[in-house]
């Protein structure tokens, strides 16, 4: 691997903001000093995600003081992947980091990931050290999910990995060529590969505000993953047929068999209403796999801006406005 040197080297911070009024000066209070130490310039681009509270005259404030502090307001919620999507999309630093701003990503690690990149690692990722905190039904969902999605994806996924990580540009760059519409950013990050390592740090509790992940969104969030990255749950489905179709034909056999050599024996209603139910409820699960594709298909194929931004702090007015989003209106 080759070493590389930090000095004279950008570091972009890109933190997404959904109602976080609560935690946002503290956060800047701690990020700040930290990129200050460990390397030469840096840019933090906030990106107000429809916030219904102060966070976007916040973010305005900290702005009057550290120029800094770059800042894009979304029209309307548009959700997390979306808004780190639009970060990196303008993000211009050597090095990349996502992180949230309620602190559960600890600012002081950053130092270890840049130590790593300059040993010559594109990628540096947080793994979760300790998971106790979670509670048990999480833990063990989460970690259905990851070998679930390890078992039908050609990517691997390292799990306890979040989003929280460092990138070197040329893997951002890679990462704004992927054109689809659902982002499951922690699939995409596998999937560009590069020389990638992990880094373990304790995930402390929110510091305040709270989580708006509940389960039926992770929920959600798991089918987006695994229906973006593995074509099986489709595909699976011509193998069950053909198997049910030869257990029916062989069963039949056994019938007719059994009638032509011992006359009629059984009334067969039980094992009727048996193969019928479950048969449609093969049938039924079939489908819906079908239509969480075809959905996912349709989101694709309108291609409508993957987010809106009412306006932007911190560029030019004619910056490039990139691929994935249209502009309302400027702001600088
Ligand atoms: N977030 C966002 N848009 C949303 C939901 C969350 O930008 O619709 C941001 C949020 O402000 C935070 C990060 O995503 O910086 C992680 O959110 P949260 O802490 O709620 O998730 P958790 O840590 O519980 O997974
Ligand atoms: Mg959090």
């Amino acid at each position: 691997m080759i070493r590389r040197d930090r000095s004279g080297k950008c570091l972009s911070v890109v933190a997404p903001a959904y109602n976080e009024a609560a935690v946002l000066d503290l956060f800047f209070e701690q990020l700040e000093p930290v990129l200050d130490a460990c390397v030469t310039t840096y840019e933090i681009i906030c990106i107000n995600d429809g916030s219904r509270d102060a966070t976007l005259p916040i973010l305005l404030a900290r702005r009057r003081r550290n120029p800094r502090i770059k800042i894009i307001d979304f029209t309307r919620n548009f959700g997390k992947e979306v808004a780190l999507t639009a970060g990196l999309d303008a993000a211009e630093g050597d090095m990349i980091v996502p992180m949230d701003v309620d602190l559960q990503d600890p600012p002081g690690v950053i130092a270890e990931f840049v130590d790593r990149w300059e040993e010559g690692y594109d990628v540096v990722y947080g793994l979760r050290a300790d998971r106790s905190r979670d509670s048990l039904l999480k833990r063990w969902t989460s970690r259905a999910f990851y070998s679930l999605f390890n078992t039908l994806s050609t990517v691997e996924m390292p799990s306890d990995a979040g989003d929280f990580r460092l990138m070197d540009r040329e893997v951002v760059q890679a990462l704004r060529r992927l054109p689809e519409r659902s982002r499951f950013m922690k699939g995409l990050f596998a999937w560009v590969g590069f020389r990638q390592v992990g880094v373990s740090y304790a995930r402390p509790e929110r510091v305040a505000g709270k989580t708006t992940w509940r389960y039926w969104k992770l929920w959600n969030f798991a089918l987006d993953g695994v229906t973006a990255f593995s074509g099986l749950p489709i595909r699976v489905w011509s193998y069950i047929g053909g198997v049910a179709a030869a257990a029916a034909f062989l069963w039949a056999l056994v019938i007719v068999f059994r009638t032509l050599m011992f006359g009629r024996d059984q009334a067969g209603y039980p094992s009727l209403a048996v193969f019928i139910l479950g048969g449609f409820g093969l049938q039924m699960l079939a489908i819906g796999t079908l239509g969480e594709y075809v959905s996912r298909i349709y989101q694709e194929v309108k291609q409508r801006p993957l987010y809106l931004v009412r306006s932007r702090f911190g560029w030019d007015q004619d910056a490039d406005v990139g691929r994935n989003y249209s502009i309302v209106s400027k702001a600088s």
